[in-house]
C-alpha cells in the first residue's frame, strides 16, 4: 500500500475493518484515518452498529407459521384494497343514480305543484279532470 488512504479507500475497507479481516498494515492505516476523519469515523460507527444489530437478529428464527401468516395477511390487504377500489366505483354509480332519481323526482314534484297551482286558479266544479294545458294560451 502506498501513500495515505483516501476516504473512498477507507469506505471500501470499513466492513472488513470492523470484522478485523484486513492485514495488520491495512488495519493500522484505516485506524489512523478514522482517528483523524470525522466522516469516516461516523460511517465506521454506523457499520459497527449495523453489524451488532445483525448479530442480534441472527439467533432469531421465525416460527414455521410466520411465512404463512405474512402471505395470508398480504393477500387480505390486497383483497381489502381491491374491495375499497370496487366500492368506490359502486359508490360513484350509486351517486349518479341518486342524482338522476333526485332530478327525476324534483322535476315530477315541480310539475305536480305547477299543475296543482293551475288547478287552484280554476273553479274545481267545472273541471273534474285536471287541465294539463299550459296556463299561458
Ligand atoms: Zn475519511
Amino acid at each position: 500500500m502506498t501513500g495515505p488512504l483516501t476516504c473512498e479507500n477507507v469506505h471500501d475497507m470499513l466492513s472488513a475493518y470492523n470484522d478485523g479481516e484486513l492485514s495488520d498494515e491495512e488495519m493500522r492505516a484505516v485506524g489512523e484515518h478514522l482517528s483523524s476523519c470525522v466522516a469516516c469515523g461516523a460511517e465506521s460507527t454506523r457499520i459497527a452498529n449495523l453489524k451488532r444489530l445483525m448479530k442480534y437478529w441472527e439467533g432469531i428464527e421465525p416460527s414455521p407459521s410466520f411465512r404463512e401468516k405474512v402471505v395470508e395477511r398480504t393477500k387480505r390487504e390486497i383483497e381489502g384494497r381491491r374491495i375499497i377500489r370496487v366500492s368506490k366505483a359502486v359508490l360513484a354509480v350509486i351517486a349518479v343514480i341518486l342524482l338522476a332519481a333526485g332530478a327525476f323526482f324534483l322535476g315530477r314534484h315541480l310539475k305536480q305543484r305547477a299543475e296543482a297551482e293551475s288547478a287552484k286558479d280554476r273553479p274545481a266544479a267545472t273541471s273534474p279532470q285536471p287541465d294539463r294545458r299550459p296556463r299561458s294560451e
